[in-house]
């Protein structure tokens, strides 16, 4: 490893890039920042540029290029814009690590890139192992890449597995908060609005992740994570929900020991564990008083009034690319109903429409989740319209 290492950070400006941002901001002694990128929050991307100093300034929509350099060429930061700089910018000589923080299927181009070019991933992306697990995890297999997760269940894991051997291994068991709506009836979640969702109880993530959680579609997300990430086949990986947020997830190993990482709700400990490789960084997150914890408890998730959660075994036992039709469906229905065209079930309704209508590919290459992306995501959208909301 290299005194000082060098991140791209593509997604700066979210919540993840910019707890990430403190992390580089206080640790000068071992993290620079060479490139940052955003999508299309340029007056973030200045912000964050201008603190942190990088090399290049990366925002995905063209549009916006002339006001980024305006603001960042006569402090000699170098700009450039656009889906192809941004699969660019990961593979320049002065990045050593690329942080993917971007939402969505658009993280998968530039972490492919990053893989080829021999660059360690700390991946906040989940969508990426959702979308092309098998494909990230053959390109991992031909590259001196490593993967470290950002999600605090992932990262959990992580840390429980370190030391030992994963053949021991019996369960993992993911922990998930249930979202705001765990103790409601259906009838009752049927009438929730895009506001109601936003307010998540224990973290606070972006506008997609939030209603994800709300839907437990992340958390089924999480687990085909789980999958790819650790090699553990699909009937041994589950969920429990536990409304605290305070163990982040565990693993069962095959003398019946559970060991589970605990601490408070904070996504600093995951993202500095990510970046420095699995080794820990002093003062990331406070203490938690276990004394002030009235009570840890842990029950069964519902896919009755939750059917998202149920597609995660779903797209496991089909494989092939339907969770890239899972994510693309998804991805256009949470947009419409934070837009409140749609009700909250009809998420769910959209993803099962575009799992029974999208063409089926068992071993698909990176162009066919190009096509199976865009396919699912027109058929998505023809749902969605045909709702009389
Ligand atoms: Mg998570």
């Amino acid at each position: 490893m290299k005194d000082v290492k060098r991140i791209a950070v593509l997604g700066v400006t979210g919540s993840i890039g910019q707890q990430a941002s403190d992390i580089i901001k206080n640790h000068p002694e071992r993290y620079r920042a060479t490139v940052l990128a955003a999508g299309r929050r340029v007056d973030g991307l200045i912000r964050a540029a201008l603190e942190l100093r990088p090399r290049l300034a990366v925002i995905a929509d063209p549009v916006l290029l002339p006001r980024l350099r305006e603001a960042l060429a006569p402090e000699g930061i170098e700009c450039a814009a656009g889906s192809e700089a941004l699969a660019e910018c990961v593979v320049a000589d002065d990045v050593d690590m690329v942080l993917t923080a971007t939402v969505g299927y658009s993280g998968l181009a530039p972490t492919v890139a990053a893989i080829k070019a021999g660059k360690d991933i700390a991946l906040a992306n989940k969508e990426t192992l959702v979308v092309a697990g098998d494909l990230i995890t053959r390109l991992l297999a031909d590259s001196p890449s490593r993967i470290y997760p950002v999600d605090s269940e992932h990262s959990a894991i992580a840390q429980c597995l370190a030391g030992e051997d994963i053949a021991t291994v019996r369960r993992l068991i993911v922990t998930a908060s249930g979202g705001p709506f765990r103790t409601w009836t259906k009838d009752r979640i049927a009438g929730v609005k895009a506001a109601d969702a936003l307010k998540h109880p224990n973290w606070s993530m972006g506008a997609k992740i939030t209603i994800d959680s709300a839907t437990m579609m992340n958390k089924a997300f999480e687990l085909i994570e789980a999958r790819h990430l650790f090699g553990i086949a699909p009937e041994r990986i589950e969920a429990v929900v536990h409304p605290q947020s305070i163990v982040h997830s565990m693993v069962e190993f095959d003398d019946g020991a559970i060991k589970a990482q605990l601490g408070v709700p904070d996504m600093h400990l995951p993202i500095a564990y990510a970046l420095g490789e699995h080794s820990r960084l002093g003062g990331s997150a406070r203490s938690l008083s276990l004394a002030e914890m009235a009570s840890l408890t842990f029950e069964l998730p519902d896919a009755e009034r939750f059917p998202c959660f149920g597609l995660a075994h779903r797209c496991m036992e089909r494989g092939g690319n339907t969770a890239c039709v899972v994510n693309a469906a998804n991805e256009i229905a949470v947009a419409a109903f934070l837009e409140d065209r749609i009700g909250f079930y009809d998420i769910y309704d959209t993803i099962a429409d575009a799992i029974a209508r999208a063409g089926f590919t068992a071993e698909p290459d990176y162009d066919d989740f190009v096509a199976s992306n865009s396919e699912a995501r027109a058929i998505a959208s023809d749902y969605v319209n045909s709702i009389n909301h």
